[in-house]
């Protein structure tokens, strides 16, 4: 019975960013857990990779190439995996992107509209797809965005990404609000996890010590463990949690 809550047996998950780092390691849990699963990115070769891993562990999953800019690619995916697997009970907004490191008077407005157009608005557009069809058809489901420890504090040098990630968990907090008992929305705020996104920082040695000193874990994260909050959240076992910021950093913004 304990188990059973965590169970995701049943359920359709669309994932976006789902086809490398943490994105890919949620699908893959997310399969893990019995959920059909929908990985979301630009790149249709990167994304197989992750269908296959679902495929080979017994899991099901379709892959679906958009881009969380794009309205048009948004209602397709939403379409694919009702068709494929019916209607979808969760959706985790995981796409991101951080192009700027360094000071902001050095930043011009493109980028700042880039990283606020993929990251909070994005998130904005998919999660106002998937909120309209479940309220169409009168039904329950779940929203999973993946802020960061810079959605709850401010990370030096990094003002777009930390502003738009800052809107994701205001967001969240309104919609889950709004939207409740029917559509629980929560944020999942890593700290710092191995992936692409982070090896520029990971790969130069002073900015890597002076991140670990400030991380009481002394370590990167893995990917996977930050999908078994995602699964969590999704499961009937976060049932009463909604509007909440899940902040999984290794003590990062705690001290
Ligand atoms: P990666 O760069 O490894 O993966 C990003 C994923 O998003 C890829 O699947 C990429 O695929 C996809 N993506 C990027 N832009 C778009 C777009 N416009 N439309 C659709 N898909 C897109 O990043 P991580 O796995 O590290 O990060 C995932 C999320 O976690 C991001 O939101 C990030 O901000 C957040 N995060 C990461 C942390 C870390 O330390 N790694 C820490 C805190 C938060 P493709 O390029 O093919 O579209």
């Amino acid at each position: 019975m304990t188990l059973e809550m965590f169970s995701l047996a049943g359920s359709v998950a669309v994932v976006t960013g789902g086809s490398r780092g943490i994105g890919e390691a949620i699908a893959v849990a997310m399969a893990d857990a019995g959920a059909a699963v929908v990985p979301v990115a630009r790149s249709e070769d990167a994304l197989g990779t992750t269908v296959d891993r679902i495929h080979d562990a017994g899991g099901e999953a379709v892959a679906c190439v958009g881009d969380v800019t794009d309205e048009a690619d948004i209602e397709r995916v939403f379409d694919t995996a009702e068709r494929e697997f019916g209607p979808v009970d969760t959706l985790v907004n995981n796409a991101g992107t951080n192009p700027f490191f360094g000071d902001a008077t050095d930043l011009d407005t493109e980028t700042w509209e880039h990283i606020m157009d993929v990251n909070a608005t994005g998130t904005f557009r998919c999660t106002r797809e998937f909120a309209t069809r479940v309220t169409d058809r009168d039904g329950e489901g779940s929203v999973t965005n993946i802020g960061s420890v810079g959605s709850v504090v401010g990370l030096p040098s990094q003002a777009p990404y930390t502003a738009s990630k800052h809107a994701i968990a205001g967001m969240t907090k309104t919609l889950a609000a709004d939207w409740a008992p029917d559509v629980r929305v929560n944020c999942l705020a890593p700290g710092y996890v191995i992936t692409e996104f982070t090896e520029g920082v990971r790969g130069n040695d002073e900015i890597r010590e002076e991140l670990l000193d400030g991380i009481p874990a002394s370590r990167f994260a893995e990917p996977e463990e930050i999908a078994g909050t995602a699964v969590y959240l999704a499961s009937d076992a976060a049932g009463y949690v909604t509007g909440e910021v899940h902040v999984v950093d290794g003590g990062l913004a705690a001290i």
